[in-house]
């Protein structure tokens, strides 16, 4: 089976965590910063913050703006569940705000429709890989008071308007499971120009305590106060040496993905039931994932069958997050809240998309889609 997403590991990357491997420092040592740095540098941003995952990062952003309960943060109702979950870990509250129809990006005209005085926070999700309108949601968060925050686990390398995401909002998040565009096995990052705000995400991922083990040996000092409840969020070295290697891989790893994705679009453009994800013409897309709409015609899910079954390994990206049991039942949501987000759920598949995918396979997949599509009649 073709997988839709997998790791790229070389011989560098196995060196990198062999070194850390015999070194002083397992965890809180030299790799850490490294990383931080790199990832800062890559995106053009003035502080990393390395987590031990995506959800890390957002709780952390969620906590250091102080979300806390009854507060509102608003949410695309397409996005991994995790988005929304981190607010709840808060005592927050989850806004599922309606995607736009061709890019499946958050909303603005609903999001504007969903504000009420409890709202705190927006963020965007730059799902696929597709940075979102930040201007737009800039001037919305402005005129209403809310933060900006940006969900990047999907983008790390996009850009929007000349501008890299990571800069783009109050604060971002990255992940780095293996799936998304560099791995160190599990991680995340939050990236943020505010170097407050830097400081309080690494005291909120060392237990609430404002030194870490390396910076107290270095002062030859025991004492450490911990200042607020925080939890262990710490990414250790053997993590940050394999995400600094493959960062180093990162302009190699787009290139790739956005020659697939060009194929993909050539391939798929006679297709008449078959219709990529449309992608603004302002927006630097880093394709994370390679998304299609099918046709009302076409049977989707007989469609993933027959694909599943001819070896590509396609995938449905997302259930809507407010269809999900657990929302439904704690917030009362379910079908209607967000429309376009629940039309596009029954007619999309992500096809194959990563930097090892080879020639041929990304041939056999689009291929394969065009002739399941023909045959699976709804
Ligand atoms: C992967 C992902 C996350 C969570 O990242 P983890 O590292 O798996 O915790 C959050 N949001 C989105 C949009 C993601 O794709």
């Amino acid at each position: 089976m073709i997988p839709y997403a997998r790791q790229s590991i070389d011989d560098d990357d196995i060196r990198a965590v062999e070194a850390v491997l015999w070194s002083d420092w397992l965890t809180t040592g030299p790799a850490v910063p490294a990383f931080e740095a790199g990832v800062a540098a890559f995106a053009r941003t003035g502080n990393g913050v390395a987590v031990s995952s995506g959800t890390a990062a957002l709780h952390a952003m969620y906590h250091v703006l102080g979300i806390r309960p009854g507060d509102e943060v608003l949410v695309p109702a397409i996005t991994f569940a995790a988005t929304a979950n981190a607010v709840c870990y808060m005592g927050g509250t989850p806004v599922f705000v309606d995607v736009d129809p061709h890019t499946l990006l958050i909303d603005p005209a609903d999001l504007e429709r969903k504000i009420t005085p409890r709202c705190r926070a927006v963020v965007g999700v730059d799902y696929a890989g597709q940075p979102c309108d930040y201007d737009t949601l800039a001037t919305i968060c402005r005129e209403y008071g809310l933060t900006l925050l940006a969900d990047a686990c999907h983008s790390l390398g996009g850009a929007d308007k000349g501008r890299p995401v990571g800069t783009l909002a109050a604060m971002t998040a990255f992940s780095f499971h293996p799936v998304k565009h560099i791995t160190s096995g599990e991680g995340g990052m939050v990236l943020t120009d505010d170097a407050d705000l830097a400081r309080r995400l690494r005291r909120f991922r060392n237990h609430g305590i404002d030194t870490d083990a390396r910076e107290r040996e270095r002062l030859g000092s025991w004492h450490y106060e911990m200042v607020e409840l925080g939890f262990n969020y710490r990414l250790s070295d053997i993590n940050c040496a394999l995400g600094l290697s493959q960062l180093a891989r990162l302009p190699a790893f787009l290139a790739r993905r956005r020659e697939i994705a060009a194929f993909y679009d050539a391939a798929l453009a006679n297709a008449t039931d078959i219709f990529p994800l449309a992608v603004r013409p302002q927006a630097v897309h880093a394709y994370h994932l390679y998304v299609v709409r099918l046709a009302g015609s076409v049977d989707r899910k007989a469609a993933f069958q027959a694909l599943r079954a001819a070896g590509v390994g396609v995938n449905v990206h997302y259930v809507p997050v407010h269809l999900h049991p657990y929302y439904r039942e704690r917030l009362g949501t379910g079908p209607g809240l967000c429309p376009h987000a629940e039309a596009a759920y029954e007619r999309i598949l992500s096809l194959p998309m990563f930097p090892g995918l080879l020639d041929e396979q990304a041939a056999q997949a689009a291929e394969t889609l065009i002739e399941a599509a023909k045959t699976c009649h709804a």
